[in-house]
């Protein structure tokens, strides 16, 4: 026992992943007797996510303290995540278009019944009215994000600009923040049997069998999420983030495998910001702010899956896609990752949205239905490794610019 606590948290879950699949293949759907587990740790990272969130936001907002340093942090988040967004659809529609994964496919494999409506997907207005909560006690007890999110940014701008007499506020909420850190230390040890208990059961219940009708589709998606956060994520890291990839991609290591077992950015969420603070150095002022808004509106795995699902089902569906059709993929796929929730599946309806929008038979989305979690585990690694390239350039640059406002308030007293 006392050897295991000796090994690191990291290779604990690599272990633990590679045993899941071995365990998996193997066992078959037998495995499915450690579901229990996983649904143990997935449980306890929910119960964590919004009073993390809510405590760790009100504080940090409020101790930035004015709108100014705000609304910049908040500009270049936002626009980071469009760039990057941007990448990874133009990463998944040149793998399309290139390795042809729909074509000759045999399109009668499609699942019945699996086809849902196109006005599932509610669209990108409501997505945006709805961010702002009509009740935040609902918003908290109904655990949506954004609207926690919302509500947490006023009410830290709110204590910062009453002063003294929210002190108290503050205090409450900071001492809160430091109890659900601890809480999610904690919960971080079980990181390794959550893994186990979610993945083995997907793999020995699902069998690798399933995955060869359209094999060719799961390995574009997955090889063009990897290429996607190899190069861009790389080059970001070094160049915005002044890191060693290396460094960035083992750091966020126990994020990625819990995004890959759990299929959720939105459930990872605490994994994602305590590895990010503890193994990449993001300060909780960043962290706190730019991964949940991540978690929620920042998914470059999907972006990518839904460019490269749409020219897969008009390749499967024999039709030709023309250029302002492609120009449509690229502006849904963007927009319609900002609107999916991060939970686990739900890039699948937002690809409803995108095939009616172009004109692509829904038929499609049955066909796929069967091996999207597969593909799942891979977008939704992606996206949380985004967040987490996206929080690392924040950090970085507003360390420089705190270390300039640092030396202009220097020189300032220098000639007092
Ligand atoms: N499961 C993904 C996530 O949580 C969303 C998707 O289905 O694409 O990030």
């Amino acid at each position: 026992m006392g050897k295991i606590k000796n090994i690191g948290i990291l290779p604990q879950i690599l272990i633990a992943f590679v045993t899941a699949i071995i365990f998996g293949v193997i066992f078959g759907p037998s495995i499915s007797v450690v579901q229990p587990l996983g649904d143990l740790f997935l449980r306890l990272i929910e119960f964590i996510i919004v009073p993390l969130i809510l405590s760790t936001l009100v504080v940090g907002v409020a101790s930035i303290g004015d709108m100014k340093t705000l609304s910049r942090i908040g500009g270049k988040t936002f626009v980071y995540y469009i760039i990057t967004t941007a990448f990874a659809v133009s990463i998944g529609l040149a793998a399309a278009i290139l390795f042809k994964p729909g074509e000759g496919v045999d399109t009668s494999i499609a699942v019945s019944g699996k086809t849902p409506e196109p006005n599932e997907t509610g669209g990108v207005i409501n997505v945006l009215l709805n961010i702002i909560p009509t009740n935040p006690v609902a918003a908290l007890s109904n655990g949506d994000i954004l609207q926690i999110i919302f509500f947490a940014l006023f009410l830290g701008v709110g204590i910062a600009m009453v002063g003294e007499k929210a002190e108290p506020v503050y205090r409450f909420f900071d001492g809160f923040a430091e109890i659900m850190y601890k809480i999610t230390w904690v919960v971080m040890k079980l990181v390794p049997i959550g893994v186990f208990g979610l993945l083995a059961p997907i793999i020995g219940s699902n069998g690798l069998s399933i995955l060869l009708p359209l094999l060719e589709l799961i390995v574009v998606v997955a090889v063009s999420c990897i290429v996607h956060a190899g190069v861009t994520y790389s080059i970001s890291v070094r160049i915005l983030g002044k890191m060693n990839p290396l460094k960035f991609f083992k750091g966020i290591l126990p994020a990625s495998l819990v995004a890959f077992s759990t299929q959720s950015s939105s459930g990872t969420l605490p994994v994602t910001i305590k590895s990010s603070e503890d193994n990449l150095g993001i300060k909780k002022k960043v962290s706190s702010f730019v991964l949940p808004l991540g978690a929620t509106i920042n998914m470059d795995g999907t972006s990518l899956y839904i460019s490269v699902a749409t020219v897969f089902a008009a390749q499967a569906y024999g039709v030709d896609l023309s250029f302002s059709q492609i120009l449509m993929v690229v502006l849904i796929a963007t927009l319609g990752s900002i609107g999916t929730a991060g939970v686990p599946g739900a890039g699948l309806i937002m690809l409803t949205w995108t095939l009616s929008t172009v004109g692509l038979p829904l038929e499609a989305i049955a066909l796929i239905a069967g091996v999207d979690r597969f593909m799942d585990m891979f977008r939704t690694s992606t996206n949380v490794t985004g967040d987490a390239a996206a929080a690392l350039f924040v950090n970085t640059t507003e360390d420089k610019a705190d270390s300039k406002a640092d030396r202009n308030l220097d020189s300032a007293q220098s000639f007092t």
